[in-house]
């Protein structure tokens, strides 16, 4: 029997809109879930600039796309084109995935489910001690993931007064600067700063990380990232950004099929497209 994907007249169509697009590994993960629990869908990349963005809704609702994943830059301003919102994704302030459901585009959150997921590959987070780097929108999603486990939670980033703003409206602590790792008790620690995706460096030293804490990293490119070497070093636990992406397009697969997503045939995906 040929395994050639056939694309039919019933054949659904999903993708992702981001700018630019060269370097995403979705299409590979979803087609990947797709294949391995038998889903009759092909998914698409779409390199959609900043301007764009408002015709290629408008497109993929004419067209009816059965889900569209949202990445960067378009997170939050795709929220200004939707006709739900779900309530968590209106509380972190970013949509990354648009659901059809009876002909409505419905948009939610799913870098916090996934991100949870893949910290729980190692640990339970009721009442851990975590401390998030950063206070961008990974942080965001990253500090009300933790929140909804239970987590008691301090950001520490360069720039404080984000950190500050950010914890109050998250329920979390503001720590201070980067520099304050060291005086800052941790049982879990997260990375979402953007140091270490462009060079081989890391926002904390080495012996700022607790030996005992579980240790991940937002960034997924490079895979072991010096942060993560560092922990390791240390003797900490570590997970790494490429859980934490497979784990984001789980939830988005489920929450459209209803199924349980094939993780392992996702994460063999990610690594199969390397750079590509
Ligand atoms: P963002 O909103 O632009 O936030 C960037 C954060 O990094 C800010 O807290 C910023 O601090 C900090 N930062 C930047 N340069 C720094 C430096 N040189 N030293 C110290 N801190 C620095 O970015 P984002 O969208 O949250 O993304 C953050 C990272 O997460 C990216 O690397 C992205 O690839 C990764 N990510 C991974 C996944 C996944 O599934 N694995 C999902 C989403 C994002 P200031 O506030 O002081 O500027």
């Amino acid at each position: 029997m040929s395994r050639t994907p056939t694309t039919r007249a019933t054949t659904a169509l999903c993708g992702i809109v981001l700018h630019p697009a060269s370097h995403t590994r979705s299409p590979a993960m979803h087609g990947a879930a797709f294949r391995a629990a038998g889903i009759d869908a092909t998914y698409l990349a779409f390199d959609v600039p900043p301007e764009s963005l408002s015709a290629a809704i408008a497109g993929a609702r004419a067209l009816g796309m059965r889900q569209l994943a949202v990445s960067l830059p378009h997170k939050e301003a795709v929220m200004h084109h939707l006709d739900v919102i779900d309530p968590v994704a209106r509380r972190i302030g970013a949509v990354n995935t648009v659901t059809l459901r009876e002909g409505r585009l419905e948009g939610s959150n799913t870098d916090w489910s996934g991100a949870v997921r893949a910290l729980e590959r190692e640990t339970a987070l009721d009442a851990a001690r975590a401390v998030v780097l950063g206070a961008g929108g990974t942080a965001r999603a990253m500090v009300h993931g933790l929140r909804e486990r239970g987590a008691q939670v301090t950001v520490l980033n360069r720039t404080p007064e984000r950190a500050q703003a950010l914890a109050a409206e998250l329920g979390a602590v503001a720590g201070g600067p980067l520099t304050a790792l060291g005086e800052t008790p941790h049982d879990v620690l997260v990375n979402t700063t953007s140091v270490g995706l462009h060079d081989d460096a890391s926002p904390v030293p080495a012996e700022a990380i607790a030996p005992e804490a579980v240790v991940m990293d937002a960034v997924y490119e490079p895979e072991r990232t010096r942060f993560l070497r560092d922990a390791e070093a240390r003797g900490a636990r570590t997970v790494t950004g490429r859980w934490m992406l497979v784990y984001q397009a789980a939830e988005q697969f489920e929450l459209w099929t209803g199924k349980k997503a094939p993780v392992q045939a996702m994460a063999a995906a990610f690594d199969a497209t390397g750079n590509a």
